[in-house]
């Protein structure tokens, strides 16, 4: 899957694309917190005199890992970013930005991936975590027992807990 726009004799006006963006982007960064993807990204390509602006904006959702359980949870994803395509010949101006793009001017097309991926990522809830009490709970299960293997701040609680003999009893299974 390619995120190319074709810019080259264009005529001044708007123009629409449709990127489909699905877990193989991630893969290609190597991206293991996002396993997959389901979001619609459209960009709106407007050509003045001299000037190109491209709107990108992105809806939908990705997989990632529970922070509580670790299952697979789906998060909502959108974005609407704004990108200004420069036209410059190589050398004249080479720093790039968030902001825009420079392209040579012999170039027939412009490679959005770099951005849409970094669009996706950053704008990815900072928790993310099933609601309240959707959490597998046999991965919370599981999760338990390997943090209380490690003895860490579980003796405490053990004393008063009325399954502290039936941890036990499991125990010597
Ligand atoms: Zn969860």
């Amino acid at each position: 899957m390619d995120y190319k726009i074709h810019i080259s004799g264009l005529a001044q006006g708007s123009y629409v694309y449709e990127f489909p963006v699905k877990g193989d982007l991630f893969q290609e960064f190597d991206n293991q917190q996002i396993k997959g993807a389901d979001i619609n990204v459209t960009v709106t390509l407007e050509k003045g005199s001299g000037w190109m602006n491209a709107v990108i904006e992105g809806q939908g959702t990705a997989t990632v890992e529970c922070d509580r359980c670790l299952d697979d949870l789906e998060v909502p994803v959108s974005f609407n970013e704004s990108l200004a395509i420069r036209s410059a010949r190589l050398g004249e101006e080479t720093e790039t930005s968030d902001e825009f793009i420079i392209v040579d001017p012999s170039e027939a097309e412009v490679d959005l991936k770099q951005f849409i991926y970094d669009y996706i990522c950053v704008n990815m809830p900072l928790v993310s975590v099933h609601p309240e009490g959707k959490c597998n709970p046999q991965m919370l299960a599981k999760l338990d027992s390997l943090r209380s293997a490690d003895g860490k701040g579980q003796e405490d609680n053990d004393i008063y807990s009325p399954f502290s003999g039936l941890k036990d009893l499991l125990k010597k299974k």
